[in-house]
């Protein structure tokens, strides 16, 4: 029922299939994990009650992209999967310092990563992920970070983004690169919004994303409250990159139906809707859906206005816009 899908909000690391993760490990001469221990180490189960916890399963993923046959390898892979799943454009994010452990230079990384590109597979751009953490642990690497985005802007990479733990590390913190990322003239798409550190810091995070000028923000959900928050992202044309599973698994909704869709639609704030993390979750984009059109009754055509604003609030060149839109007018059946 779902197809011409577009995802924007797909972290490489959290999406690594079984299957995908048993040829990586061997390629990187890891040991080999049978099907149900690579589910262990990378699926949130009842264990995850937080994004603290959650983000915990990146490691044996990340461990996987330390060389640079297996960062190509590990995207065209994805390509592949995401395309049988139906989908027609991707943007794919990653922090490159994560995969710095065995020795190869930020630039060997994100050019790696932009070898698995391939657009008779999949059109797709990468966003280049910034992490949260202390000044001394990442200040440098983030910086470093913006500096290879704006090398390879428009070469496969499209903008930049900010991951890892709100709760420890605050957005507002970030102040300073993101002006940096402004001067060298890098779009940046932050998450915010998706824990809730102290009462009220959820608002606090998307306000600062926003002024800090943000294009698109990474879930946002816990800020919406505020009306404040409401009327910044509406007057300033500022999407909201909603991932429903991901929310619920990190637990800052009880249920998909918790999901604010009627809140945005009446303050006029665009949104897409994406996984996140396919592996990590137990989810796909077309599975995204199918659980929407269950919980909210979306009609087909419903589906496809999401997936035109998508187009439109993606870092997709105007050609592939053009192109994008025309396939999932004929797909949905609308002029
Ligand atoms: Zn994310």
């Amino acid at each position: 029922m779902f197809g011409a899908l577009i995802d924007l909000h797909l972290h490489l690391d959290g999406s690594i299939s079984l299957e995908s993760a048993r040829q990586l490990a061997a390629m990187q001469n890891m040991p080999e994990l049978s099907k149900e221990q690579i589910r262990s180490v990378m699926v949130a189960g009842s264990d995850c009650h937080s994004l603290n916890d959650f983000l915990k399963k990146f490691a044996y993923p990340c461990s996987l992209l330390q060389t640079e046959a297996t960062i190509t390898k590990s995207i065209n892979n994805l390509l592949h999967e995401l395309r049988d799943d139906g989908l027609i454009y991707v943007e794919i994010r990653f922090a490159p310092q994560l995969s710095m452990r065995g020795g190869l230079s930020m630039q060997q990384v994100v050019e790696a990563a932009i070898a698995g590109l391939d657009d008779k597979v999949l059109p797709a751009n990468l966003i280049a992920s910034l992490m949260r953490g202390t000044h001394d642990e990442v200040y440098e690497l983030n910086k470093q970070t913006l500096e290879i985005a704006k090398q390879y802007l428009g070469q496969g990479v499209v903008a930049a983004d900010l991951a890892g733990s709100e709760t420890k590390y605050s957005t507002q913190d970030y102040e300073e690169l993101f002006a940096y990322a402004r001067q060298l003239g890098v779009p940046f798409v932050l998450h915010a919004g998706e824990s809730e550190y102290v009462k009220g810091a959820g608002a606090k995070s998307v306000l600062d994303a926003i002024s800090m000028g943000a294009v698109r923000i990474g879930h946002g959900i816990l800020g919406l409250k505020d009306p404040n928050v409401l009327s910044e992202l509406a007057s300033r044309n500022i999407s909201l990159e909603i991932c429903p599973s991901s929310n619920v698994c990190t637990n800052i909704i009880n249920t998909i139906t918790d999901l604010p869709f009627e809140t945005l639609q009446k303050a006029g704030v665009k949104y897409s809707i994406n996984t996140d993390d396919m592996m990590i979750i137990g989810t796909t984009l077309r599975k995204e859906y199918e659980i929407l059109s269950q919980s909210f009754n979306i009609t087909p055509h419903q589906v496809a206005s999401l997936l035109l604003t998508a187009v439109d609030v993606s870092f997709a060149s105007e050609e592939l816009k053009q192109s994008l839109r025309h396939q999932i007018k004929e797909y949905y059946g609308c002029e």
